[in-house]
């Protein structure tokens, strides 16, 4: 339990750029970093990192060469082998979050079952292995219904709605796997969430409740603070803080909620940080990339207060029709530019963020959505 000072090595499993903006945060702090990517190479995080191992997750060889080097291990991504985590947690060498918080949140309905389990509110939903269970679970939960692998879907990759009968055969054949999610289809009034971060010493701290909208599945833009009523905001501050503790989270937890008439249902987990905590790098003192590597080196977390704030994800679309007017984005001063140095800009590949602070979130919405509009030319 004895804090890691500046000077130890931080391992972060993942290349991606959450891990990039770790490394960048850890760098400022003084530490040295080393990134397994998992088999690319010149990741994201892995340029600014001292280090990139390059094998592959479940590689002995990568892990052992990366464990040999590092002090505390965390994670940018959740969809990885979790052996890497298991050989450092065997070797002494302590893993934040643990290797089985990120085994649980890998898994749809591991995930959705513990949450169930701790009293969670989350939709109605079904676990099935096959078309037959696909269509019982649809008789018992009603459509509409969306059905998720239970496995590797991000960004809504691996997701189907299904909104008549005759959709079910279809449905399984494009994501029918070994393990399907099948849930009720929530009619909500907005989506937010908040990012926890807890210390190795059970210390707490958020940001604040995140506003979200998503085209297509993928995170548009965030506002904080969320326009909810304070018990509302109040009531999501204490689920995540509530599911931090429930699974001894250390580090950075960022959960997704949906507002409805009824109340919250919890949607998702994610164990690392979280596209919709970008604007804490610029709204507080301690970003949520701040906050992990403190909480995962033992240190006493910053303050997560924000002010007004919103932020734009900039997704490889915006490339199609060549060079961007960068000058035009940032001709307004309260803009900060966010790029993750990927070279290929492909359809629905974040290619990085802009982020506005202002005197109130809908002022800094309106800003970062001019940023964006000005990179076309529109
Ligand atoms: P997820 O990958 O589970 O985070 O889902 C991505 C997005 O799909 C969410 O942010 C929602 O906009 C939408 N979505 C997912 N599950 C549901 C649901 N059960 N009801 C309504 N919308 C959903």
């Amino acid at each position: 339990m004895r804090p890691l000072p500046p000077g130890s090595t931080l391992g972060i499993v993942g290349g991606g750029q959450l891990g990039r903006m770790l490394a960048q945060r850890a760098r400022t702090y003084g530490y040295r970093v080393v990134v397994l990517t998992g088999g690319e190479r010149q990741t994201p995080a892995g340029v600014l990192a001292d280090r990139e191992v390059h094998g592959r997750f479940d590689d002995p060889d990568a892990i052992a060469e990366f464990i040999g080097d590092v002090d505390v291990v965390t994670w940018e991504f959740e969809n990885v082998d979790v052996a890497v985590g298991r050989a450092a947690e065997a070797a002494g060498i302590p893993v934040r979050p643990s290797s089985d918080v990120v085994f649980l949140a890998q898994d749809r309905v591991r995930e959705k079952e513990a949450l169930t389990t701790a009293g969670v509110p989350v939709a109605g939903w079904r676990s099935a292995t096959s078309r037959a269970e696909l269509e019982q679970a649809v008789s018992e939960l009603g459509l509409p219904v969306i059905v998720k692998t239970a496995r590797f879907g991000y960004d809504g990759k691996g997701q189907v709605r299904i909104d008549e009968l005759e959709q079910i055969a279809e449905a399984w054949q494009t994501v029918g796997s070994s393990l399907v999610v099948v849930e009720e289809v929530v009619a909500f009034e907005r989506e937010i969430s908040v990012v926890v971060s807890r210390g190795v010493n059970g210390q707490l701290v958020d940001h604040g409740v995140m506003e979200n909208t998503h085209v297509n599945h993928i995170l548009d833009t965030t506002v904080v603070p969320a326009g909810v009523p304070p018990a509302i905001a109040a009531d999501a501050g204490r689920l995540a803080r509530q599911i931090a503790e429930g699974l001894d989270v250390v580090g950075v937890m960022c959960v997704e909620m949906f507002v409805t008439a009824g109340g919250l249902f919890v949607n998702e987990i994610a164990p690392r940080p979280h596209n919709s905590g970008h604007c804490t790098i610029e709204a507080a003192s301690s970003s949520q990339f701040d906050q992990q590597l403190r909480a995962v080196c033992g240190l006493p977390l910053g303050d997560g207060t924000c002010r007004p704030a919103a932020m734009a994800q900039l997704l490889g679309d915006l490339w199609a029709d060549g060079a961007l007017d960068w000058p035009a984005a940032l001709a307004n001063p309260m803009i900060s530019l966010h790029l993750y140095g990927k070279s290929e800009a492909r359809p629905g590949r974040k290619m990085g963020h802009l982020t506005c602070v202002a005197d109130d979130p809908g002022q800094a919405l309106e800003q970062v959505l001019d940023a964006r509009a000005a990179l076309i030319g529109r």
